[in-house]
């Protein structure tokens, strides 16, 4: 009996990627390597939301990695309807979604649309000075479901050419930055290195100073307290977690970031749809980058339940999704 109270979690939480949903027939990606399933991928979300709802100890909430809905409504008009299909399907789940946004919701919505949506779960932040960044544009936040167990969503398109008005500043200095690396007539075409700089892409972005700063405030916080710290966001930053193509265009300054608190024990992404994971040595993090449903045959799955221990968190994947152990160092 004592064993068994001993291995109950404190709590669990629910993750899922790349659904990358839209109202059409099965395709393939821009490499012509991978097969997509646009329409089963909303059968592939309730499977998550069934099984989240049967779990023994039910998820607190959802961690939903990025790109819901696929750029390919846009062009459709098919946007809204898109959207509200997949956020049904939520509704029917056992607990509150933490929404990260990905290039996709950029190719379907601006910015400023995606603040005023249902894709915007700030709402859940904590309450008080300091659980956002001062800039409202900037989207993240943080979040603290139980005592001593923070999570922080960032926004990984902050500075990026996808969600900024042409006109702006940011716009501008996300062009120069990328023009430096790629030459490219389609930016969505990597510039042609066999090394990491392949992240400078229009489909990829990063994350700004504002953001940077308050990150690390956050975990200057965390650190005091000595909170565990998740963090998710839709692009990698480790480079062994990921394909060089699918990194966060300035990864090695969100990694000093966290290289200089010891309280981050996780950090999940998404984008990369064959999934990754390295555990960072160094600083004890543990990179996963989730697979997506998106590429995931209607007959599999995609999606995970961790469990969260005080000594370490524990992944039980369904589908193409490996369990994996976090242990915190
Ligand atoms: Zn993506």
């Amino acid at each position: 009996m004592d064993e068994c109270r001993l291995q109950e979690p404190l709590f669990t939480f629910g993750v899922i990627a790349d659904v990358q949903y839209a109202d059409i027939d099965d395709g393939q990606n821009y490499s012509r390597t991978r097969d997509r399933y646009y329409r089963s991928s909303l059968q592939l979300l309730s499977n998550a939301q069934d099984a989240w709802r049967e779990a023994r100890v039910q998820p607190l909430f959802v961690l939903q990695l990025g790109d819901l809905i696929d750029g390919f409504n846009e062009p459709r008009g098919a946007s809204e309807r898109a959207l509200d299909a997949a956020l049904r399907r939520f509704e029917t789940g056992p607990a509150p979604v933490h929404h990260v946004w990905g290039n996709h919701e950029f190719y379907n919505f601006s910015r400023s649309a995606l603040l005023r949506s249902p894709l915007n779960s700030r709402l859940h932040a904590d309450s008080g000075a300091g659980a956002a960044p001062v800039r409202p544009d900037i989207y993240a936040y943080r979040f603290t479901p139980v005592p001593g167990f923070t999570f922080v969503v960032l926004d990984a398109y902050d500075v990026s050419l996808l969600g900024r008005e042409e006109s702006s500043e940011e716009y501008r200095s996300a062009m120069e930055l990328i023009r430096k690396y790629n030459q490219n007539q389609d930016l969505n075409c990597p510039p042609a290195f066999e090394d990491l700089r392949q992240r400078f892409t229009r489909f990829n972005g990063g994350f700004s100073k504002e953001q940077l700063d308050w990150l690390d405030s956050v975990l200057t916080s965390a650190d005091e307290k000595q909170e565990r710290v998740t963090i998710a966001s839709h692009l990698p930053v480790h480079p062994f977690s990921t394909d060089a193509v699918c990194l966060a265009w300035n990864f090695e300054e969100l990694l000093a970031v966290i290289h200089s608190h010891k309280c981050v024990v996780c950090y999940m992404a998404g984008h990369a749809h064959d999934g990754g994971y390295h555990h960072d040595k160094d600083t004890g993090v543990h990179h996963l980058t989730l697979d997506g449903v998106i590429e995931t045959p209607p007959y599999s799955d995609a999606f995970g339940i961790v469990s969260v221990y005080a000594d370490r968190m524990e992944l039980k994947g369904s589908g193409r999704v490996l369990d994996r152990l976090f242990l915190f160092s």
